[in-house]
């Protein structure tokens, strides 16, 4: 595979642990480990999200409750759903599939999952937790994205890290991740000037963008490290945020897409099921 990273790979090594540890906790406690997730609505990628973590959870042994609610659920009843699943004890981990419809408040939803079952890691709690250097659930892309680089032997301490993209749920968990990795984080978004020149400058690229290609190959430093988070559909398929043919003769390591970030995202997810399922029974 030469210079690329192979998630699909890493996600199937980290699957067969994920078994392992959650056979290990079904004997000790005399259940498997519990992931609820919660779809409302009819949003076909949604839904495609939600079958591939039932069947991550079915590979992995850990139990899934799926609620699919229709569009029409109201905010009250969402919630109520939230306060049953944060009571139930065969439930270690609640996951809300986002986006909500629009006529429900997202920030109210997530607030009210309990911190200890938020696997998603979405909860101010649990952000507030990682910007302390504390953290407890991590969202899952980054800390695939730190797996990856783990399993690579990449070390990032002194090194410049260069992230693209400002988000809660990729590019500042990623930021912060890396940062207690005593890397150097250059955090950048639409109105950052000169882009490519700080791209040029990064020992590690992190793109997490959602614009097919963005990056171009000539940006990247001989030697660099480059992760591509995007996933952007295209005429021509699924297409990352980096130039991949043109990026790969300049990186050392760089992911692809597909194959990359995104079979490690579920993983994770999975693994974070098996932690919280861990920390709340101890
Ligand atoms: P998002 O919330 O839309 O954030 C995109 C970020 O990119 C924003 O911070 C935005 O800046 C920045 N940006 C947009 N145009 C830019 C430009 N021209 N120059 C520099 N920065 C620019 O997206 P997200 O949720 O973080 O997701 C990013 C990508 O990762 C998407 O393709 C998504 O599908 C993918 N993704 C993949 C996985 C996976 O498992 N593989 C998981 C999550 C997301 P502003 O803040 O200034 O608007």
């Amino acid at each position: 595979m030469g210079n690329i990273i192979d998630g699909k790979a890493l996600s199937r090594k980290k699957r067969e642990e994920i078994t392992q540890q959650a056979e290990d906790f079904s004997r000790r406690h005399g259940r498997p480990p519990g992931l609820a997730v919660v779809l409302v609505g009819q949003d076909p990628a949604s839904a495609i999200y939600v079958r591939n973590k039932r069947a991550g959870c079915e590979q992995c042994g850990i139990r899934s409750f799926e609620y699919l609610l229709n569009e029409s659920t109201t905010q009250k009843e969402l919630l109520a759903l939230i306060d049953r699943l944060n009571a139930d004890n065969d439930v270690d981990g609640i996951l809300v599939q986002l986006p909500l419809p629009s006529h429900l408040e997202e920030k109210e939803v997530l607030l009210r999952i309990d911190p200890s079952k938020d696997v998603d890691g979405f909860h101010p709690y649990s952000m507030g937790r990682l910007l302390m250097g504390e953290p407890t659930l991590v969202p899952c892309t980054p800390r695939g994205i730190v797996y990856m680089l783990d399993e690579h032997g990449v070390d990032l301490k002194g090194k410049d890290a260069v992230i693209i993209g400002r988000s809660n749920i990729v590019g500042k968990p990623a930021a912060l991740l890396l940062m207690m990795r005593h890397a150097t984080i250059t955090i950048c978004h639409s109105r950052t000037r000169n882009l490519a020149g700080k791209i040029a400058a990064a020992d590690v690229v992190v793109a997490a963008i959602g614009r097919a290609e963005f990056v171009r190959g000539e940006w990247i430093k001989d030697g660099a490290v480059v992760i591509d988070v995007g996933m952007n559909r295209t005429e021509t398929g699924l297409k990352g945020d980096v130039q991949f043919d043109e990026a790969k003769k300049r990186a050392s390591l760089i992911t692809p897409v597909p194959g990359g970030v995104g079979p490690m995202t579920i993983t994770m997810l999975l693994d974070n099921t098996l932690i919280a399922a861990r920390a709340r029974m101890s």
